[in-house]
Formats: C-alpha cells, structure tokens, sequence
C-alpha cells in the first residue's frame, strides 16, 4: 500500500480511496461502491492485467464477454464499452482510456492452457487463474465462478481468418484504463504473470490501482 498523493480525474471531488501497487504475479480483490471509479496504471508497459467484475450483491451475477461482444458488436474494449454481466446488467463503464485497445476473448492463463501452448516444463509456472481463485475466495468466489475475463492492456487481435494472435502490446509506460462501477461491485484482479508469450513484454511488471469513491 502506498501513500502517494496523485491528482483525482477531472471532475471528481472525493479523495483517493484505494491506492495499491500490485507485484507481477500477484493480485487483488476491490469492493467498489456505485458510483466509483477504479484506475488500473500500467507502471512499466505492457503489462496484461486479468479482470473479473461481479455484482458485490450477488456474485453470480458476473461479467460476461460474449454478452458485452455481442451486445456492442465489438471485439476490443476501449472508452465507452459497457461492461456486462450474465444477465445484461451494466457492470461498469471505461470511462478512461489512454491505451486504446483491450482484449476480452483471450481468456486467462492456466496451468492447464500453459502445458498445451508451451509445454509441460511450463506446469508449474504460477498463472492467473490461481491468482483469481486466492483473490475471490473471500468473496465467496470459487472455479464456478469464474468466466472468460478481460485482458486489460493486452494486445489480442482477431486475424481476418478468425484466430486470435498474442501480439506485442500497444501500451506504454504510465497508459491508464479507468471503469465507473453502474452498481455496487466486486473487481477482482490477476496481474498476470505469463513468461511465454509477449503480453507482459516477455517481463512481468507491477501495476497501481487507484479508487475514488
Ligand atoms: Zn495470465
């Protein structure tokens, strides 16, 4: 936890509420009132950040990227996409994005997805999926609980074909993405630690989050 004073969104009149740095690897679990804004700060650049968004009143009722795709008949989150749940509530909004482009499809990683993608040495390689169920279970939040995520910062692009290709990422140091949470949520955060693939730069680093509620 940190204490560094750094200037609200414009427009916001409440202070800092959250302020947290969060290690490559490791993760956290934010209870955001209605109303709040959480800002994810990719420190170093591209960094992957895994992100799962529950409804804090009823956890089933839970992000969902095939809804938030189909709805928005876009593949990439940016400014403006509504995030939505299982049930076509409206989670959050980005309401900040100095990035430009977000994946939602390409999933998290596992120890499962990393034996077929890279290997077996790759098994016991810590990975996000681990990191969300640490995270969410105090929140009641277990492996039925968990769906396809978004990939905040990372770089996914669908290939006229219709594959998914892990690609060098567009952020950079300091880029930011900031969601207004519609309702009372839960945000539960992977900073991904995948070494096999060029989403963290082939260099996991840290990331800050920072609340105002
Ligand atoms: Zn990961």
């Amino acid at each position: 936890m940190t204490h560094t004073v750094t200037p609200a969104p414009a427009g916001a009149r409440r202070g800092i509420a959250y302020d947290q740095v969060v290690e490559a690897g490791d993760g956290a679990l934010v209870a955001v009132p209605a109303g709040g804004e959480l800002r994810i700060v990719d420190l170093h650049g591209n960094q992957a950040v895994d992100t799962l968004l529950y409804d804090r009143h009823d956890i089933d009722n839970r992000y969902s990227a095939f809804d938030t795709v189909r709805e928005q008949r876009a593949v990439y989150l940016t400014t403006g996409s509504r995030l939505l749940s299982t049930r076509l509530d409206e989670l959050a909004v980005l309401s900040e994005d100095t990035c430009g482009r977000h994946d939602t499809i390409g999933g998290a990683c596992s120890q499962e997805s990393n034996v077929v993608r890279y290997g077996e040495h790759t098994r016991h390689q810590h990975a996000c999926r681990q990191t969300f169920l640490r995270y969410g279970a105090t929140a009641g939040i277990g492996q039925r609980e968990l769906g396809h995520n978004i990939n905040f910062f990372m770089n996914v692009p669908v290939t006229p074909d219709g594959g998914l290709h892990f690609a060098d990422g567009l952020s950079a140091p300091g880029k930011h993405v900031q969601l207004r949470a519609s309702r009372d949520l839960f945000v539960l955060v992977s900073n991904c630690p995948q070494l096999n693939n060029p989403c963290n730069g082939w260099n996991p680093t840290s990331v800050r989050l920072l609340g105002w509620w």
